[in-house]
């Protein structure tokens, strides 16, 4: 018995199995990249609504140091604009305005350099942190930097570094 007599359209579903996949891959990329922007677009927003609420309690509470209460990275991905980029740091903008821009490398437009932070590897043995600072033109994502550390090294462009050491130290806690 010849199947390819019994079923004449095997190369054709072949073909076109083979076709949808890679239309499937394709897609499913593209729906990656979208929902990437899409994160980041809410994400600048809930990060500020969640600096902003911190800022209230901090204010109700008298205390002086930044980001006390509010742990930027720890239980979801938080988003700023980036203010700086230095050879080893990317520094996020802390009035939430952007601040540094770059040309996007396809209609090369100017627009803001905006970051995610995260820990995004928990263990005993150690812990990653990660900033990566990229921008977002012609419904895609333009990676610039990526920095990782062991430690939280979150730092802000108005926040002097000895009230950027007493919030890591409290925040450990
Ligand atoms: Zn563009």
């Amino acid at each position: 018995m010849k199947l390819e007599e019994i079923f004449p359209n095997i190369n054709e579903v072949d073909r076109e199995l083979a076709e949808s996949l890679s239309r499937k891959d394709s897609l499913e990329k593209r729906a990656e990249t979208l929902k990437e922007i899409r994160d980041a677009i809410s994400g600048l927003e809930n990060t500020e609504r969640r600096h902003r609420e911190d800022e209230k309690n901090k204010n109700k509470k008298n205390q002086k140091y930044c980001s006390t209460y509010f742990d930027p990275g720890k239980y979801d991905t938080a988003y700023y604009f980036v203010a700086k980029i230095t050879e080893k740091d990317v520094i996020a903008s802390h009035d939430f305005e952007p601040k540094l821009y770059g040309n996007c490398p396809e209609c090369n437009s100017k627009i803001p350099v905006i970051m995610w932070y995260a820990q995004t590897y928990d263990s005993p043995e150690g812990d990653t942190w990660e900033k990566d600072a990229f921008m977002i033109c012609c419904d895609k994502i333009h990676k610039v930097k990526h920095v990782a550390s062991s430690y939280r090294f979150l730092s802000f462009d108005n926040c002097s570094s000895t009230e950027d050491i007493i919030r890591n130290t409290l925040s450990k806690i």
